[in-house]
């Protein structure tokens, strides 16, 4: 299934047990959505355009403004004024032209989130506010794919994975709305929690490893220090909580 050309350039990731050219071809099979073209969706983006995922989809209503480049690295000065998922297109594509890269200049609403990431095996949350994070969240429980959160502020940041039916949800552990605002942020925070994200998107497409699941994992970049909290499944969960464990 892989291509000479495959081969070589996915050479070092296949030399490693857990992945092997097996696991190779099951990325290549893989879709996801990454929701979200700014601070940890540029990076999210460009690791799993880099390892070889068959299809990525990214969705962002938004434009490239100046003030994004200190930490939306998929964004150049060249591409100020332009779509973000159309700059976001031509670096993935440059970076790897056997991926396949659909471009969506939508803002996700609970109306057209469904359709939106119709045919994924995996959301990814690269969102900046939680109103959209919980309209994916709910809507990943619904479609039983896996939703994996990240969040950054300052230098501060959090991941967590959500396996609908098994693991606690982004509402199990957050409650109410959160008021929509600019917030400060550097960007190699998102960077290293964009890249986690994206080796948890790893990891569950080939079936290996242990995921960020009922735990919230913190990342405190000044202290440079991981912790993580127990998160539990409620199962009052307005989102996740009629859903029966699956077997
Ligand atoms: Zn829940």
């Amino acid at each position: 299934m892989l291509t000479p050309g495959e081969r070589d350039r996915y050479d070092r990731q296949m030399m490693i047990r857990e992945i092997g050219q097996e696991g190779q071809e099951k990325l290549k099979r893989s879709r996801v959505v990454i929701a979200g073209a700014g601070g940890l969706g540029s990076p999210i983006a460009i690791y799993l355009t880099a390892a070889g995922i068959g299809m990525i989809r990214v969705i962002d209503h938004d434009q490239v403004a100046l003030s994004n480049l200190n930490r939306q690295i998929l964004h150049w000065e060249e591409d100020v004024g332009r779509k973000k998922v159309d700059s976001a297109k031509t670096k993935l594509r440059n970076l790897n032209s056997g991926v396949e890269i659909e471009a969506i200049a939508e803002t996700i609403t609970e109306g057209n989130v469904s359709q939106l990431v119709d045919g994924c095996d995996g959301i990814v949350d690269a969102m900046d506010n939680l109103p959209t994070r919980y309209i994916l969240n709910r809507c990943a429980i619904e479609k039983n794919v896996p939703f994996f959160h990240g969040a950054v502020i300052g230098f501060e940041g959090r991941v967590m994975t959500i396996i609908p039916g098994e693991t606690a949800c982004l509402r199990c552990m957050y409650r109410g709305p959160v008021p929509q605002e600019k917030f400060p942020v550097i960007g190699v925070t998102p960077a290293v929690i964009g890249c986690i994200q994206a080796t948890e998107v790893i990891k569950y497409l080939l079936g290996i490893g242990k995921l960020v699941t009922n735990r919230l994992l913190i990342y405190d970049g000044l202290e440079v220090a991981f912790t993580e909290f127990k998160v539990n499944k409620n199962p009052n969960c307005d989102h996740c909580g009629s859903l029966v464990r699956k077997e």
